[in-house]
């Protein structure tokens, strides 16, 4: 195969509940991810390695275009793992769509398209099993962006366990269009947040069994009652989240929360007339406002 198109989906956290820091610098996280339409496209070609083992261009100019990308390093670990590409290279150019530094795991979507391409090209049928253990290396968001849809996500971020794929329901997304380091963000949750002044144990509980009963059912009502991020009380720009959520609301969304470590928000209705309507009042506040919808799986290679 000389080359690939894939897709990379974006996730929000429809739960995201954060533990104490462990030894490993890590936080034991438990969530519930929903992967996003909201997708960038990678374009891989083979090439004769002349110009370079991994070259990487981006429609986005800002983004690291050497091994500070996560598609580098999610071809390299490929490389290194499978002994292809020993000789030759590869060219990708990334259609960057997804906000970068948003809590969408724009990159770590990347990453995972980066693998199932790898895969495709060489031929090499590896089990999902084996592609899954390679995305653990690359980073935390990586297995889950390679299974999309909704799944409980544990450890680190990197166990992944598939529920039920909700629906198809509308997710109107709201970004400042400036990033946030998520290390910045644990930071500031392990010094000055924590779950202080949040949500007892108990309710926390709640929340998620509540959520976890509704997506099992299907149930947009109770998904959108039992929404719960514990890193919106470590994020610096409160007054700006608290105002996209307010506008979400007002405009008639069922429920709006911050996704991931931020800054974007995410407004969830049920019809596409209710999105567009939320849409409508949030682009006014917010530099970036896309509407997109669940989707029910990750990581795709495209027709
Ligand atoms: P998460 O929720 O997983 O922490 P995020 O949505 O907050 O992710 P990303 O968009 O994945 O953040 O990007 C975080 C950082 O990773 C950015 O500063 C960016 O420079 C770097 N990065 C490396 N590769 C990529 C990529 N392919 N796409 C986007 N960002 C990338």
């Amino acid at each position: 195969m000389l080359g690939a198109k894939t897709l990379a989906r974006a996730k929000i956290n429809l739960f995201l509940s954060v533990g104490p820091r462990r030894e490993d610098g890590y936080h034991e996280i438990r969530s519930v991810m929903q992967a996003l339409e909201l997708s960038d496209e990678l374009y891989f070609r083979r090439t004769d390695g002349s110009r370079g083992r991994v070259t990487l261009r981006c429609s986005d100019g800002d983004l690291p275009a050497g091994e500070g990308n996560l598609v580098w390093r999610a071809i390299e670990t490929f490389a290194g793992e499978t002994g292809v590409m020993d000789e030759g290279g590869i060219e990708v150019f990334i259609n960057k769509r997804i906000p970068v530094g948003a809590g969408l795991a724009g990159g770590s979507a990347d990453a995972a398209a980066a693998l199932l391409a790898m895969n495709h090209i060489w031929e090499l049928e590896m089990s999902p099993a084996e592609i899954e253990s390679m995305a653990a290396r690359v980073g935390s968001d990586v297995p889950f962006c390679l299974h999309g849809g909704t799944a409980m996500v544990t450890g680190r971020g990197e166990k992944v366990q598939p529920l039920e794929p909700l629906p198809s329901f509308q997710a109107v997304v709201a970004s400042p269009g400036e990033q946030v380091s998520t290390a910045d963000v644990y930071r500031r949750f392990d010094t000055v947040a924590g779950e202080s002044g949040l949500t007892g144990k108990e309710e926390l509980e709640r929340a998620l069994s509540g959520l976890l009963e509704g997506v099992k059912i299907g149930d947009f009502e109770a998904v959108c009652a039992n929404l719960h991020n514990s890193l919106e009380s470590a994020t610096i720009a409160r007054d700006r989240l608290e105002l996209y959520k307010k506008t979400a609301l007002e405009a008639g969304a069922a429920a709006a929360l911050m996704t991931g470590s931020g800054p974007a928000v995410f407004a969830l209705t049920r019809t596409l007339e209710d999105a567009a309507g939320v849409a409508w009042e949030l682009e006014k506040t917010a530099p970036i406002t896309i509407i997109t919808g669940f989707a029910d799986r990750g990581a795709q290679i495209a027709d």
